[in-house]
């Protein structure tokens, strides 16, 4: 009896040792990754395959990926839309750990289509339609450290409160936008749901949904007749695509006699360097608020109280 009794208090040992290890988790895209840190806490250890600057759409696995995915216990991934090249290597991870593809298993397939009915992946741009995937990382966070599935769920309740004061906030920046100036002229069109959110009156890009094809000087024409005939202040580049297309833009509108300057950097599909403004998911939607708002004439509102600790932790004037 006694040696049964000290077995069992062995094993009582061993499983908490065991469930206090952090999760380990491997996202592919940043953003993902600050969702799973924000609801994991000290129960993850996460890790993003893709850093700033990566674009996702063209992102391929290098071998050093392929260990890291191997390493991981569970994976995170947005979709086949957005990182096209992953698929093949998820695939492999499927039958082997979970694997949670965080838009098919979040929105409805008929919710995510932009005008021309093309399925569009850019969902974190519109932090409400973002904070949806919440309770999918959540669920499934929490499937890998049932011990921890409580604190994940009282964390996760904060990060949405933080995500709704975030909402707020950019339409009542991009409110303070000049009507007429409201349009968005990016590199490529990541910018539909954030244009939808957030009262931008038109968007348009010189390359589409997914960076794959090139842009041709026809779009480019295109784009700069739609600059031209709307008086559009600013135009952007971004941090995962080559600047020269919007820098050939800004050249055809001039060669055509109009004026436009180029507004700044957005971070479209990847967050900034890490511990930079832009490096987490609010950083990256503040970054691109502020820049947009500055470029087309309007004025930043201060912050709500829910994003205070935010603001201290970046520097930023609340
Ligand atoms: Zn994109």
């Amino acid at each position: 009896m006694r040696h049964v009794l000290l077995v069992m208090a062995a094993m009582g040992c061993a499983q908490p040792a065991l469930a206090s290890e952090p999760l380990r988790v491997l996202t592919t895209i940043g953003m993902l990754a600050d969702m799973a840190s924000a609801i994991g806490g000290d129960c993850v250890q996460v890790e993003a395959l893709m850093g700033p600057g990566s674009d996702p759409h063209l992102y391929t696995p290098r071998a050093s990926d392929v260990q890291r995915l191997d390493r991981a216990e569970v994976i995170l991934y947005l979709a086949p839309e957005l990182e096209a090249q992953m698929t093949r290597a998820l695939d492999a991870m499927r039958t082997r750990k979970p694997v949670l593809g965080v838009l098919a298993t979040t929105y409805a397939p008929g919710d995510l289509l932009d005008d021309d009915g093309q399925p569009d992946p850019h969902v974190w741009m519109d932090a409400a339609l973002w904070a949806q995937a919440i309770p999918q990382v959540t669920a499934f966070l929490g499937d890998a450290r049932p011990d921890c599935a409580a604190g994940m769920d009282t964390r996760a309740a904060a990060y949405a409160t933080r995500l709704t004061a975030l909402d707020d906030w950019v339409r009542d920046a991009i409110a303070t936008i000049p009507e007429a100036a409201r349009m968005l002229v990016t590199a490529h069109d990541a910018f539909n749901y954030f244009a939808r959110a957030y009262g931008i009156e038109a968007s348009e890009a010189v390359a589409g949904i997914s960076t794959e094809a090139e842009a041709s000087i026809a779009d480019i024409r295109e784009v700069a007749a739609f600059v031209i005939r709307n008086a559009v202040p600013a135009v952007f580049v971004e941090t995962t695509i080559n600047p020269r297309t919007i820098e050939a833009l800004v050249a055809e509108v001039r060669a055509l006699g109009g004026a436009v300057e180029i507004g700044g950097a957005l971070h479209s599909d990847a967050m900034g360097e890490p511990g930079s403004v832009a490096g987490d998911y609010i950083g990256m939607i503040w970054s691109n608020t502020a820049t947009i708002t500055a470029a087309l004439g309007g004025d930043l509102p201060p912050l709500p109280e829910a994003l205070a600790d935010w603001a201290a932790l970046r520097n930023i004037a609340p």
